[in-house]
């Protein structure tokens, strides 16, 4: 059974512990591989490789550095259909998907940071011929990058590639749950011929290596992807030692229907925004709220839309979902959907566990879960249900679907559908969102600042705020 490595200052190495945990795959159920139960001591390695490391990797011009990470970006695409199995295996979600999302977007993550670097600017102001003002933006040190599991190779880079494009040097903590495209990419810095300690990957438990982390006194960075719960832990550690620090948090988003959204295509991508990747996307759409003119033709034709989804073995390309990430969490899930009918609602397809056949008899499958009949503020409708699961409520005006939209204590992403220009812009000034799309869903443009507001994060990432959050700045004034 394979053993996951640590990979620090360029080496695959074993935790000093030499404890390993198991790493189930959620297609089978079986356990496949062992992952490094590390510690602070594997962390203390890791902060003395970076350390040495960002002395010359900090110096380097930045056209060197953008040389260093295309070639990077470059190896990643040799190692596409490895990168893809490995998700789909580790992650449970379709290899299409993967194919489609996941992997290009890790070479991509490197390409766009390396050329933004060479484009980011500093300011330059002139006062009346008096002085003259221009910032220096610095590389800092080292970068705590944590993240989930959902997207694991995808959000891994997205931090990794602005960190180390503005000069940082880095020690990531991928989630225990999906290790394996985090330890590949290890082999493709190895293989790239990656400048030693630039990049370094430690795993293992988040409350104990993750801690180490985020506490330790020369990390002064962190950058994190995860739940809220965990995002408050981090920063009740963070704060006081007044580390620079992003937090990507959780989500309940909102996805608004008015009466004269183009139907088809609101339908289409209801269920699109409900259930890709098993619906464990913080952005998926898990409120939909129906304008009551509308909302029985809406709901009949979402259910027959659902019903068209395959689930199954995530190597079967005609299969829309696989596996959630792990028995727990699908324990949960199912959990949230028992609560909902205890909470008066009703289950108009899906709400159970699928039961599939041969070697994916023991995997955590889910039916695609349409809820109806719940009012806005019930549990359901607030808390994060992470999973396959989509609750539909009426609504009667402009003025209703906003309160409503607005009073969960999350703030990340909405969706709203109208073929009426002002209200769509009226609306969307109105949401408590910080990503809001109109008449599609999770249409992402890396330059766009991505992030969220009230319980679903600090901060801004994306283009320029990304190298903005990496980089120290400094201001020196000239007098003339
Ligand atoms: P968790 O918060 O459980 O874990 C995220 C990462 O933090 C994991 O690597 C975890 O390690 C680590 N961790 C856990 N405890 C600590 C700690 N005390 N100190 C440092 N690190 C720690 O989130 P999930 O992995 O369950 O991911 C799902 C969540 O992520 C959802 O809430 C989702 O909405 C959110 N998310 C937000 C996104 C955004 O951009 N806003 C994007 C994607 C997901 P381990 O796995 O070992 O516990």
């Amino acid at each position: 059974m394979e053993k996951i490595k640590n990979f620090i200052n360029g080496e695959l190495i074993e935790p000093n512990s030499k404890e390993y945990f198991d790493n189930f795959s959620p297609v089978t159920g079986e356990v496949y591989s062992q992952v490094p139960n590390s510690d602070i001591k594997d962390i203390n390695l890791a902060v003395n490789a970076a350390k040495k490391a960002f002395q010359s990797w900090s110096k380097l011009s930045k056209q060197e550095r953008y040389n260093h990470i295309m070639h990077l970006a470059s190896v990643i695409e040799e190692y596409f259909e490895e990168l893809v199995k490995a998700e789909s295996i580790d992650n449970g979600k379709p290899e299409w998907l993967a194919r489609a999302v996941d992997i290009p977007r890790a070479s991509e993550n490197f390409k766009f940071f390396a050329t933004a670097s060479l484009h980011f600017n500093s300011e330059i102001n002139e006062m009346d011929g008096k002085a003259i003002n221009y910032t220096l933006k610095q590389p800092i040190g080292i970068a705590g990058c944590i993240s989930p599991w959902n997207l694991p190779i995808y959000l891994l880079t997205w931090k990794i590639a602005p960190a180390i494009a503005a000069g940082n040097t880095v020690i990531a903590k991928p989630s225990e749950l999906t290790p394996m495209t985090a330890y590949i990419f290890s082999k493709i810095c190895q293989k790239a011929k990656f400048p030693k300690g630039v990049i370094n990957i430690v795993h293992g438990y988040g409350d104990k290596v993750g801690h180490a982390l985020t506490s330790h006194s020369e990390v002064p960075i962190i950058s994190f992807t995860g739940g809220t719960a965990t995002g408050k832990k981090i920063a009740s550690v963070v704060a006081p030692m007044f580390k620079k620090l992003s937090l990507e948090l959780g989500g309940k988003n909102p996805n608004i229907i008015f009466a004269d959204a183009n139907f088809n295509n609101a339908v289409k991508m209801s269920v699109k925004a409900a259930f890709t990747n098993q619906g464990q996307i913080c952005l998926c759409g898990s409120r939909l709220f129906v304008h009551e003119s509308i909302y029985d033709k809406f709901k009949a034709a979402v259910v027959k839309e659902t019903l068209n989804l395959k689930i199954g073995d995530p190597t079967d390309d005609q299969n829309s979902l696989g596996a959630v990430v792990s028995k727990e969490h699908m324990k949960k899930i199912l959990y949230c959907i028992n609560r909902a009918k205890d909470e008066g609602g009703e289950i108009l397809t899906g709400g159970k566990q699928l039961i599939l056949k041969g070697r994916l008899k023991k995997g955590y499958y889910i039916e695609p879960t349409i809820i109806d009949g719940l009012t806005a503020d019930c549990k359901t409708n607030h808390e994060e249900i992470f999973g396959p699961v989509v609750s539909m409520i009426p609504f009667k005006s402009e003025e209703e679907v906003i309160k409503m939209s607005n009073s969960t204590s999350y703030g990340l992403s909405a969706s709203l559908f109208t073929e009426n220009l002002s209200r769509a812009h009226r609306i969307s000034a109105a949401l408590d969102s910080g990503a809001i799309w109109v008449n599609t869903w999770m249409l992402r443009d890396l330059r766009i600042p991505f992030g969220g507001m009230k319980n679903s994060g600090i901060g801004r990432e994306g283009g320029f705020k990304s190298l903005d959050f990496f980089t120290e700045t400094k201001n020196v004034c000239v007098k003339i």
